[in-house]
């Protein structure tokens, strides 16, 4: 019964930017406000998703607006779904049952800095999907090499990679990103680290879409990491979520 719908602890949240759309209540409200396929809503409701988070609930109509975003959110608060929602609602359908006016080439790129945490976010994408044709690819040296075949690469809807699987494949020339419309930071405080930051930069640089949309999501943001961030975005929005107790 409706007991047993999943709560998470409510949140403080405070923004930052010009024109900050309003926030939702409910995933329901994405179907009118932003033609959210029912698909997606009913896949939520399938999870046990219906009340988004803090940083979801001012994160997603933000990204469906087409707005840049630095999302600043503790774990455990649902970043994942911030920016997955949006991308899948906004690519609409899946490459392979589209008209061909999308451009070739994947649409979505989500860099995260381990393995784990990719294929954390690939899972959570794969429930978002359910029931289309979407082509979501965890990025790994045998799903690279596959891709390496342009015709098989140009059904690929959203890919989840770490920034060494991605580089490797630019680096061959396997691996076009001028269509990419939507890029996403995870744990952007790791990918903006000296460790990943020429790499990251490797690859904000071939995605040379013109309206591309970019976002970092992260539970911290030091100081000069943000600075870098900020420096990626255009007119971004600023999120930041604190735990309603502290
Ligand atoms: P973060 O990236 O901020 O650490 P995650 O995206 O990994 O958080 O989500 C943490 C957990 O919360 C996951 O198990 C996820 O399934 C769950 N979750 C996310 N959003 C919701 C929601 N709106 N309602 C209920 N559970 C949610
Ligand atoms: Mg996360």
């Amino acid at each position: 019964g409706d007991d047993e719908e999943q709560q998470m602890p409510r949140h403080r949240v405070t923004t930052k930017g010009s024109d900050v759309p309003e926030h939702i209540e409910v995933f329901e409200a994405l179907r009118e406000r932003y033609h959210t396929p029912g698909r997606l809503l009913s896949n939520l409701s399938d999870n046990k998703y219906k009340h988004p988070t803090g940083i979801q609930s001012y994160g997603i109509p933000i990204l469906l607006e087409g707005r840049d975003l630095a999302a600043i959110s503790p774990t455990g608060t649902g970043k994942t779904l911030s920016y997955l929602v949006p991308i899948v609602s906004s690519l609409g359908r899946p490459i392979s049952s589209a008209k061909n006016d999308q451009g070739l080439g994947v649409r979505a790129v989500i860099i995260a800095p381990t393995r784990e945490l990719a294929h954390q976010i690939h899972n959570e994408c794969l429930k978002l999907t359910v029931g289309r044709k979407w082509r979501v690819v965890l990025f790994s040296k045998a799903t690279a090499s596959t891709l390496a075949d342009k015709t098989v690469r140009d059904k690929v809807d959203i890919i989840v990679s770490t920034p060494l699987r991605l580089v490797a494949s630019l680096q061959a020339g396997n691996l076009n990103l001028n269509n990419v419309r939507h890029l996403v930071l995870d744990e952007a405080d790791r990918l903006l680290d000296p460790e990943f930051l020429s790499q990251v930069q490797e690859i904000v640089a071939v995605c040379t879409y013109p309206n591309i949309q970019k976002a970092v999501f992260s539970a911290t943001l030091p100081a000069g990491v943000e600075a870098l961030a900020m420096g990626m975005l255009r007119n971004p929005i600023r999120v930041v979520v604190g735990l309603k107790d502290t």
